[in-house]
């Protein structure tokens, strides 16, 4: 099998997986919930899976959208696909504010002014409470056929 960093070292550090999907934090200072679901299949559009898997995915993307409102309360959830670099279709999940970094540019956007050490702080806690909760909660959604 060829070398795939995805395969090798992302799925070590998932904080939730099952044989179809994994997550992964990706929270940064600048975004501070900041989470992806990531085909284990080497996927490259959202065709290529079954029907199911893709019903299944677009539940799990909501489960997270709607522990996203519950634990931060953003302004906004971003959702991106992009996949331009890994043969793995994967769905970017990002909480935003108003008073972010980017806002209301999108995060590959221009910055738009200093993100605050402070709130970045307090909603990276209440992520913390989020990867808690995540795991249950994604694991609540019913498999694809
Ligand atoms: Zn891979």
């Amino acid at each position: 099998m060829t070398h795939c960093e995805l395969c090798e070292t992302l799925l070590e550090k998932a904080i939730w997986k099952n044989r179809f999907f994994y997550a992964i934090d990706a929270s940064t200072d600048e975004f501070p919930c900041f989470i992806r679901i990531v085909s284990v299949k080497h996927v490259a559009e959202m065709s290529e899976l079954s029907e199911s898997e893709r019903l299944y995915l677009w539940r799990l993307l909501e489960t997270l959208e709607e522990a996203m409102r519950k634990f931060l309360s953003p302004d906004k959830i971003n959702y991106a696909q992009f996949g331009n670099f890994v043969p793995h279709l994967h769905w970017h999940m990002i909480a935003r504010w108003r008073d972010d970094a980017y806002f209301p540019e999108c995060p590959w956007g221009s910055k738009q002014r200093t993100f605050d050490p402070r709130t970045t702080q307090e909603r990276r806690a209440h992520t913390k409470e989020l990867l808690k909760a995540l795991p249950a909660l994604l694991d609540a959604v019913e498999l694809p056929a």
